[in-house]
Parts: C-alpha cells; structure tokens; sequence
C-alpha cells in the first residue's frame, strides 16, 4: 500500500465510512461498517484496526471527520459537512460537476455541484423517511428480505403494483395489504422502488437538472433505484465505483488542504 496522507471518516446515521487516500488522492483502503450506538468507540476500534491490520502508523495522519456524528469524533482535525464532502468526493472521482444525488439511510440531498467542485446550491430532506434507505428497509426487515436483495428482486418483475403512501410507516402497512390481497411480490417490491425513486426526483425537480447526474450514498447500489431515476429523470446518471464512499472520500480529500 502506498503513503496514507489523509484519513476521511463519514460517521453517518447508518453506516460508518473510513477511506484512506495517498496524496494524490487515490484511494488505498477502506472501511465500512453499520453505525454502533456508540460511534466514538467504534470509529476507535476501527482506527485501531487500520493501524493494527493494515499497519498504518496513524499519528500524524490529518484526519477529517463528516455526517452526523462527526462531532463525536475527537481524533478528527477538522469537520466538514456531508454536503462540502459529497461535492468534493464526486467532482474529484469525476473531474467534473452537475446535479449530485445522494441518498443515505436516514437522508436525502440533491446538490448541485460547480465547475472547481464547489457547493453552488442545494435541497436536503433529513426530517422524514421517504426517500432515504429507511423507506425501503422498513420493508426489507418486516418481509425478512436482505436490503441488498431487494432491487434485484424489483427489477425481477415486469408489472409494478403502485404504492401511494410517501411515508415509510404506512408504505410498509400498503405493502403487506398488497401482499395479502394477492399482488405478486415481486411487483409489490417494484411499486415501493418507484415511491422512493418518486420522492427523490421531485427533489431534483426543486433545485433543476443541471446535467450530468451524479449519484451517491449507499442506497444507489441498489440497481433499481439507479434504473428507475434514469427512467423518471430521462437521463442516464453516473455512479461512482464505490457510491457510499463519496462523502468519507471528500472528507479525506479536504483533509490534504489547509481549506475548511
Ligand atoms: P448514511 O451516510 O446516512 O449512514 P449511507 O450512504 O451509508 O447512509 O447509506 C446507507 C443506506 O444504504 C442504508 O439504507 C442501506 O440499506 C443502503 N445500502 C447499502 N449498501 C446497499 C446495497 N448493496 N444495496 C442496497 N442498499 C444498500
């Protein structure tokens, strides 16, 4: 592995994202893990980790920390917020701007990011489940489906059963009524895509399309919701390699200037 020069750390509501960068900013490891109660002693843990695993001496390593524990993060020099991240991340993956989604677990924001990378404006949903990761987990647990299986299993079907309640709660109460009145699973699951998919992009209705579309944050993995933005927006979005890494990766990418 080559010479660590800057750690990002993404303490987000769901998962934990640690990405290790050369000065270059190429990425030389990474880390993620579903967020413990006690993030301070798991991000701990996890830096112990590096140094023991990976044999990373990382003292004297800037570290920077985002998402919604990063205060708690001590061993951080400096904060940013997810937004500054996630901008810096993609336009630094991509060598360009546009209009950033990125959907996390328990948030939304659509971004529309400048020409050097910076924040020119935008919409962040952080007060309801509807489109963010918990509308489709909800889901996911009570059905005792892996959430990673569950666009797989959308994509699977060719009809689609709408479901009409944007929030999370009453989504899931819609499903199992569908399910018990005989919809076919598959088609259920496919409905619950395009609710989510739906609220995302009236978001990016908001702020305006300013092509290309990016997306980030882990619910993009799931290959529907990257489908279905593409069949609802008109426009084939780019995804990174590692889309839940963006924010931590922007962190890092931060933490190699003197720029808060
Ligand atoms: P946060 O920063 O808010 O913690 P993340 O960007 O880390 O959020 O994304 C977490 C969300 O991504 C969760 O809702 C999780 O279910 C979803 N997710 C992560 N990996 C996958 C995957 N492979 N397929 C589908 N969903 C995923």
């Amino acid at each position: 592995m080559g010479q660590v020069a800057s750690i990002g750390i993404d303490a987000g509501s769901t998962a934990v994202k640690i990405v290790g960068i050369d000065k270059s900013s190429r990425i030389l490891f990474h880390i993620t893990e579903p967020t413990e109660p006690k993030i301070e002693e798991q991000v701990k843990r996890l830096l112990r980790k590096i140094e023991t695993e990976l044999g990373v001496d990382i003292s004297g390593i800037p570290i920077t920390a985002t998402g919604y524990g990063s205060s708690l993060i001590l061993e951080a020099r400096k904060r940013v917020t997810e937004i500054t991240c996630h901008a810096k991340g993609v336009f630094t993956y991509f060598g360009h701007g546009g209009t950033l989604v990125d959907i996390g677990g328990q948030d939304s924001k659509v971004i529309v990011v400048g020409n050097r990378g910076q924040v020119i404006d935008f919409v962040m949903n952080d007060k309801c489940a509807a489109g963010t990761g918990r509308f489709l987990e909800t889901t996911a647990w009570r059905l005792k489906i892996p959430v990673e299986e569950m666009g797989k299993l959308a994509l699977s079907s060719s009809q689609e059963v709408p479901i009409s309640s944007t929030c999370a709660v009453f989504a899931e109460s819609e499903v199992i009524s569908m399910l018990a009145r005989g919809k076919a699973l598959e088609a259920v699951i496919r409905g619950l895509h395009r609710a989510l998919v739906k609220r995302v992009v009236a978001m990016i209705d908001n702020v305006g399309l300013v092509s290309p579309l990016i997306l980030s944050g882990g619910v993009v993995c799931n290959e529907a919701v990257q489908k279905m933005i593409e069949e609802e927006t008109g426009v084939k979005p780019l995804v990174p390699e590692h889309p839940q890494l963006m924010g931590a990766y922007g962190a890092a990418i931060m933490g190699l200037s003197e720029e808060v």
